[in-house]
């Protein structure tokens, strides 16, 4: 089963996801057979959490690795657990706008994992980094440092994101080879840093540029297991046609 995760960002109002959520709960049957998880802004979790259709599940977007204090503007995972099941963590907008560091998305995936969440870990190169050949060195990085001090009972709560910053909004999406290539490698990782068991089953998805029309060629690779997408999820009918064409 494929996991198709909305990235909603900073967009959509209240009423604005109301009426996304409405209609994505009248085409569930079509998108039956994958798990599919919205991330909307957190001023919607609320509503949406009472509205949505009981197969769809909810993500935040981000999240502070402490319980709660004196830390303007943020969000603890007490709040988030409220509505959510998932917390994406790391996104490239947070690690390059926001200068967040490896050290805290370390300290984030623990958080969440540690509060019974399960975190999406972004990691993804740049396309400077794309063009130095340096994927595998910048994945590898990130991979180690996110998830420093994370046991082998922990990471089996874990989803990956493999988000190249040059694909991000972009309309530039990753080819089928090249998405299969960095999974395989982060995968390959994995399995060094815990076990071949623990690394198989665990979901790695793809995001930068997914569209209704690169969905299904995507999706056929081994070690893609979903995606997180951006853009084509602010519209319910590219993103139901993304989950339709996603089928694992
Ligand atoms: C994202 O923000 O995680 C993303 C993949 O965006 P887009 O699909 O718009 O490239």
């Amino acid at each position: 089963m494929a996991l198709i995760a909305a990235n909603w960002k900073m967009n959509k109002t209240l009423n604005e996801g109301i009426t996304f959520i409405n209609e994505l709960n009248k085409n569930i049957d079509d998108v039956s057979g994958n798990e599919i998880l919205i991330c909307p802004p957190f001023t919607l979790l609320n509503e949406i959490s009472k509205i949505k259709h009981e197969n769809l599940k909810i993500g935040a977007q981000n999240m502070y690795y402490e319980e709660s204090g004196a830390f303007t503007g943020e969000i603890s995972p007490l709040m988030v657990k409220e509505f959510c099941e998932y917390v994406i963590v790391g996104h490239s907008e947070r690690r390059n706008l926001f200068k967040e560091p490896n050290q805290w998305i370390n300290k984030k995936v623990l958080c969440v994992v540690n509060h019974g969440l399960k975190p999406i870990l972004c990691i993804g190169e740049t396309e400077e980094e794309k063009k130095k050949k340096k994927t595998n060195e910048v994945l590898e990085t990130q991979l180690k440092a996110c998830l420093k001090n994370v046991s082998e009972n922990q990471i089996k709560q874990v989803v990956f994101a493999y988000e190249p910053v040059w694909a991000i909004g972009t309309g530039k999406n990753a080819t089928p080879q090249e998405a299969q290539d960095a999974h395989a490698f982060i995968r390959g990782l994995l399995t060094d840093m815990y076990s071949q068991t623990t690394a198989r089953p665990l979901k790695i998805l793809y995001g930068g540029s997914v569209t209704p029309e690169n969905a299904a060629e995507l999706i056929q690779q081994k070690d893609v297991d979903g995606f997180l997408v951006g853009g084509a999820s602010l519209n319910v009918d590219s993103f139901v046609e993304i989950i339709k064409k996603s089928k694992k």
